[in-house]
C-alpha cells in the first residue's frame, strides 16, 4: 500500500540534551570532526550505521538511551562544551569583522546547487561542491553572506551499476522532516514566495533554511500543497526535465530567490544584500527582478539597471560554448510578458540582455551567460587559464576590444580544507585547526617525522581500502552476484601499493577512458613485479549523456577482468561520502581533461591537502600553480586537430610519467624520502594556495567590496544611477563622431633606442562629448609578425590644447623600455568615475587607418 502522504516524527529531547538540536541545526558539524565526535558518543554502532547522519541517528536513538545520556555528568559536560565553542564560533570576530572592517552590509550567493554535506545531495558535481565550499569559507571568515537555492525533492541521482556495467539512476525522495533544516515561519505560518506564470498560473514556494555555519542557506521548495501539481514539481530533480522546466527553475532561482532573500531580511532584521554573486548564469534572473523591484518604486528602466548592474558580480564556470544555459527567445516572451511579469520592464529591453546579438550569435535564443555579462558590471572565470580562455570566447560581445581587453577577471577556486582534509592529517600538519586558515596553518609539519608522515599515509590507504570493499561488495550484490561468489573482494587493492585516485564527473572532455588507450600497457603497470600501481575510479555521467555511460561502461567491464579486478576498481555513485576518505587514501590525483576544457578543478586541490601528489594535465588551476615539487605535468599535443592522435600521444606520455617517474619515486626504500619532501612542499606551499578561505577573501576584496561601494553610490538617491544611465546613452549616441585624427611621436631619432623617452601627440574629435568623457590612450608594446601588440600596456595622455570644432591635442610620453619590434597605437574610450573598466560599454575609437597610425586622413604634422 502506498502512504498518500509522508512525514517524519522527530524525537523530543530530554530538557538536559536540547543542546544536542542546537548541534544538528547548524550544519557547522559537518566540518567539526569534535562534533561529530559528540554524536558518535550519542550510539556509536547507530552513527556508523547511519552513515554519520545526525538527524537519522538521533531519530533511531532508543529513549532509554537518552535517559541516560541526561543523566551522563560527562556527557553532558561535553555536550555543554560543544554548545558554547559553536555560539563562540558563530558569535565571536572573525578575519570581516577583525581585518577587513566589514566594508559590505551583506552579500547574497546564488547558486543551482549546494554540496555541504552527503546529508543533504543538493549538488552533481563541482559546481555545487565549491558553493558549499564558498558558504563555509565565508562563514569561517565572517563574511555575511546569505546563500540562495533550490530544495530539490529528489536531489541529483544515486548511481549504481547493472549486470552489464551500465549506469542505473535512482531519485530517492528528500524528505525535508529527514534533514538538518528548518522552515523559515513569517510569524505562524510558513514564509513564502510567489512568481506569476503565463495563463494566470503561479508558483509559490516555501523556504528552507540550512544554517552553514554563520551563513544561512535558503532554498526553495515548490512542493507545497497551494501549488498545482504542475508546478509542485518545478523543484523536483537537480539538472532534469524539459527546457521549460528549467526555466522555471531559474525562474523561481533568480526571481523567487530575490523575494526569499527579501522576505527573509524582513522576519530576521537581516541587513539587505549590497551585492549579488551569481554563481553560473543560471540565477541570472536575480538581475531582471532587482530591476523590476526598482521600476515598481518610480524608476526607469536604464537608472534601474545601472542600479542592479553595479552591485552584481557573475562567476562563468565553463569554457565549452555547449555548456551555457540558452532558451528560445518565445519562452522568455512569454514568462516576462507585461501581463505575467508586470509592466515596469519592457519585454524587449530584457530580450536585448540576453540577446546573441553578434558574429556568430543565433536570433533565435536567449543566452543566460550573455545576460550575467549585462547584467553584471563584474564578472569573472575560476582560473588564470579560464579568465584568458573567457576572454576570448565573450569577446563578440566586445568587438572593438582585444581580447585580453574584455572585462572579465578571474579568480581561482579554492577548497575547504576542514571538509576536506582528513583529521590525522590536520593533526599533523595545522598548526590552529580551528581557525581554517590562519598564518602559518600548516606549519605543524616540521614537527613531524617522515617516519610518522609515512605511516599515517598508510592508515589513510588502508580506511580507504576498507571503505572501497564495502561499496564493490555491495555494488556486486545489486548487480546479481551472491555473497559466495565475492570472496575475492575481501583481498582488492593494498595498504602498501602507490594507489592513484581518478573522480569526477563524466563529460566527454574529462576523459575518463584516456588510460585504457593501451590496454596492455596499463595492465602492465597495475601488474608490475616491484612497482605495481593500483587505480580507484568513480563518477557519474548525466543520465541524458549515452556517451558518458558508454565510457563508465568501457571502464567497468576492464576493471571486471579477474586478472586486474584487485588492482583497478570502478566504485558507483561519486558523491561527498565516497571522496571523503578518498583523496587522503590516495597517494597521486589523476587528472587528464582535454586542454582547456576544465575550467578551473577542484578535486587536485582536496587531494593535495590530504599529501597527494598530482599527476595531471596543465588545465585549470594546475596551469597556473604546477610545479614540479607538487607533482606532475602530463604534456598536452594541443596543437594536434586529430583527437585519436592527440589521445595516443597524452595516454603514452601518462604511461610513461608512471612508468618512468612516479613508481620508481614512490617505491624507493621503506620510507621514500624524495616523495614525502614533494609530499611537503605540496601541502606547505601549494596548501594556502588552494583554500577556499584565501579565495572568498579574493572575493570579497576584488569583487563583493567594490560591487557594494558602486552599489551604494548608485542607491544613495539614484541621481548617480540616473546621471550615469543619462551619461551612456549620450556616449553612445555620440560615439559615432569620435575619432583619432592624427598621432605624431617627438624625439625619436633615427634609430630608436632602449631608454629612449618619446614624445607622443594625438589629435582627437570629439562630436558632442568633451574631453571629460573619455580618456584618450596610448597602447603599446611588443608587436607580433601581424603587428598585433602584445600584452599591451596602456597610458592615459593629457589633454594639451583644444581647437576649434571640438578638436583636441593629447599628450604624453612612451618609454622604450624593451628591444626589439615595438609598436603603439592610440584610442579613445568612454570614462566614468561609475565605470569599473574602459570597456564597459565595448566603445573604442582609433585612428580611422589602423594600418597606419601616423597619418589617417591628414599630413603628418599638420595642424587643424
Ligand atoms: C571536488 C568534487 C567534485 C569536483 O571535482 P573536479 O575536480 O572539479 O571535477 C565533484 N564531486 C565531488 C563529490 C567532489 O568532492
Amino acid at each position: 500500500m502506498r502512504a498518500i502522504r509522508r512525514f517524519s516524527v522527530r524525537p523530543v529531547l530530554p530538557e538536559p540534551l536540547t543542546g544536542l538540536g542546537t548541534l544538528v541545526n547548524n550544519l557547522r558539524w559537518a566540518w567539526h570532526p569534535e562534533t561529530q565526535d559528540v554524536f558518535e558518543a550519542v550510539d556509536p554502532q547507530l552513527w556508523r550505521t547511519t552513515g554519520g547522519d545526525p538527524v537519522k541517528l538521533l531519530g533511531e536513538v532508543p529513549a532509554a538511551r537518552l535517559d541516560e545520556l541526561a543523566n551522563d555528568q560527562a556527557f553532558l559536560r561535553r555536550l555543554e562544551l560543544a554548545v558554547s565553542d559553536l555560539n563562540a564560533y558563530v558569535t565571536g570576530e572573525r578575519w570581516f569583522q577583525a581585518d577587513a572592517g566589514t566594508p559590505v552590509s551583506s552579500v547574497a550567493y546564488f547558486s543551482p546547487e549546494f554540496g555541504i554535506t552527503h546529508v543533504l545531495p543538493q549538488y552533481s558535481g563541482g559546481l555545487g561542491i565549491l558553493a558549499g565550499d564558498h558558504l563555509k569559507a565565508a562563514s569561517d571568515l565572517g563574511v555575511p553572506l546569505i546563500g540562495v537555492g533550490l530544495l530539490y525533492r529528489h536531489g541529483y541521482f544515486g548511481q549504481s551499476l547493472n549486470r552489464e556495467g551500465w549506469q542505473q539512476e535512482r531519485y530517492p525522495l528528500v524528505d525535508p522532516d529527514g534533514l538538518p533544516i528548518s522552515l523559515l515561519r513569517d510569524g505562524d505560518a510558513p514564509a513564502t514566495v510567489t512568481v506569476t506564470l503565463p495563463g494566470g498560473r503561479e508558483l509559490h514556494a516555501q523556504i528552507f533554511i540550512a544554517q552553514v555555519g554563520r551563513v544561512p542557506l535558503l532554498m526553495l521548495d515548490s512542493d507545497m500543497e497551494e501549488n498545482e501539481p504542475a508546478e509542485r514539481e518545478v523543484t523536483d530533480r537537480l539538472y532534469g526535465g524539459t527546457t521549460e522546466h528549467r526555466l522555471l527553475q531559474e525562474l523561481l532561482l533568480g526571481v523567487g530567490g530575490v523575494r526569499a532573500v527579501r522576505t527573509y531580511c524582513r522576519i530576521t532584521s537581516h541587513p539587505a544584500p549590497e551585492a549579488f554573486h551569481t554563481n553560473e548564469g543560471h540565477a541570472g534572473f536575480l538581475g531582471v527582478e532587482r530591476i523590476r523591484e526598482l521600476a515598481e518604486s518610480g524608476h526607469d528602466f536604464d537608472t534601474a539597471l545601472e542600479v542592479a548592474r553595479g552591485g552584481t558580480v557573475f562567476t562563468t564556470h565553463t569554457p565549452v560554448p555547449a555548456g551555457i544555459d540558452r532558451f528560445p527567445v518565445e519562452l522568455i516572451q512569454q514568462h516576462f510578458s507585461p501581463d505575467v511579469f508586470g509592466d515596469g520592464v519592457p519585454i524587449d529591453r530584457i530580450l536585448e540582455l540576453g540577446a546573441e546579438d553578434f558574429e556568430g550569435g543565433d536570433p533565435a535564443v536567449f543566452n543566460m551567460a550573455i545576460m550575467g555579462l549585462r547584467l553584471a558590471q563584474r564578472a569573472n572565470g575560476v582560473s588564470k587559464l579560464h579568465g584568458v580562455v573567457s576572454r576570448g570566447m565573450f569577446s563578440g560581445l566586445w568587438p572593438s576590444f582585444d581580447s585580453s581587453d574584455v572585462p572579465i577577471t578571474s579568480i581561482t577556486n579554492g577548497v575547504h580544507a576542514p571538509t576536506w582534509v582528513a583529521r590525522e592529517i590536520s593533526q599533523l600538519t595545522y598548526a590552529n585547526a580551528d581557525q581554517g586558515d590562519s598564518e602559518g596553518m600548516f606549519e605543524g609539519l616540521d614537527k613531524t617525522t617522515d617516519a610518522q608522515l609515512w605511516e599515517t599515509k598508510r592508515i589513510l590507504r588502508q580506511r580507504f581500502i576498507d571503505d572501497t570493499r564495502a561499496r564493490v561488495r555491495a555494488s556486486w550484490i545489486n548487480r546479481g552476484a551472491s555473497e559466495a561468489e565475492l570472496g575475492w573482494v575481501d583481498s582488492i587493492l593494498d595498504p602498501d601499493v602507490l594507489t592513484v585516485g581518478f573522480a569526477r564527473r563524466v563529460p566527454s572532455y574529462k576523459r575518463l577512458t584516456l588510460m585504457l588507450r593501451d590496454p596492455a600497457r596499463l595492465k602492465a603497470l597495475l601488474l608490475h613485479p616491484q612497482r605495481p600501481i593500483q587505480i580507484v575510479i568513480a563518477g557519474k555521467a548525466h543520465p541524458a549523456d549515452e556517451g558518458g555511460k558508454k565510457l563508465i561502461q568501457e571502464m567497468v567491464r576492464f576493471a571486471d577482468d579477474p586478472e586486474v579486478r584487485h588492482r583497478i576498481v570502478f566504485v558507483p555513485d561519486y558523491d561527498i561520502a565516497l571522496a571523503q576518505p578518498m583523496y587522503p587514501g590516495c597517494d597521486v590525483w589523476l587528472n587528464n581533461p582535454l586542454r582547456p576544457y576544465e575550467a578551473c578543478g577542484t578535486s587536485g586541490m582536496k587531494a593535495a591537502l590530504n599529501g597527494a601528489l598530482n599527476l595531471s594535465i596543465r588545465d585549470g588551476w594546475w596551469d597556473e600553480w604546477y610545479d614540479d615539487e607538487f607533482g606532475w605535468a602530463i604534456p598536452s599535443a594541443e596543437g594536434i586537430e586529430d583527437t585519436d592522435r592527440r589521445d595516443d600521444l597524452e595516454a603514452h606520455a601518462l604511461y610513461d610519467l608512471i612508468e618512468k617517474q612516479v613508481a620508481p619515486r614512490f617505491y624507493d626504500g621503506e620510507v621514500p624520502g624524495r616523495w614525502i619532501e614533494m609530499l611537503r612542499h605540496t601541502i606547505k606551499e601549494l596548501g594556502p594556495k588552494v583554500l577556499a578561505t584565501r579565495m572568498v577573501r579574493d572575493y570579497v576584496q576584488r569583487l563583493y567590496v567594490p560591487a557594494a561601494q558602486s552599489s551604494r553610490q548608485l542607491n544613495s538617491t539614484y541621481d548617480g544611477a540616473r546621471e550615469l544611465a543619462d551619461w551612456k546613452k549620450k556616449v553612445r549616441s555620440a560615439w559615432s563622431a569620435v575619432r583619432v585624427d592624427h598621432v605624431e611621436l617627438q624625439g625619436l631619432g633615427d634609430v630608436p633606442q632602449l631608454g629612449t623617452t618619446v614624445g607622443i601627440r594625438a589629435f582627437v574629435t570629439l562630436g558632442e562629448l568633451t574631453p571629460a568623457d573619455i580618456d584618450v590612450e596610448a597602447l603599446h608594446g611588443r608587436v607580433d609578425t601581424n603587428d598585433e601588440i602584445t600584452d599591451a600596456v596602456r597610458e592615459s595622455l593629457s589633454l594639451a590644447e583644444t581647437y576649434e570644432g571640438n578638436r583636441h591635442r593629447f599628450e604624453g610620453e612612451l618609454k622604450l623600455d624593451r628591444t626589439g619590434p615595438f609598436g603603439y597605437t592610440v584610442r579613445v574610450v568612454p570614462k566614468h568615475p561609475m565605470l569599473a573598466s574602459p570597456a564597459e560599454l565595448g566603445l573604442a575609437a582609433g585612428p580611422s587607418d589602423p594600418e597606419d597610425p601616423n597619418t589617417p586622413d591628414l599630413p603628418v604634422g599638420s595642424e587643424f
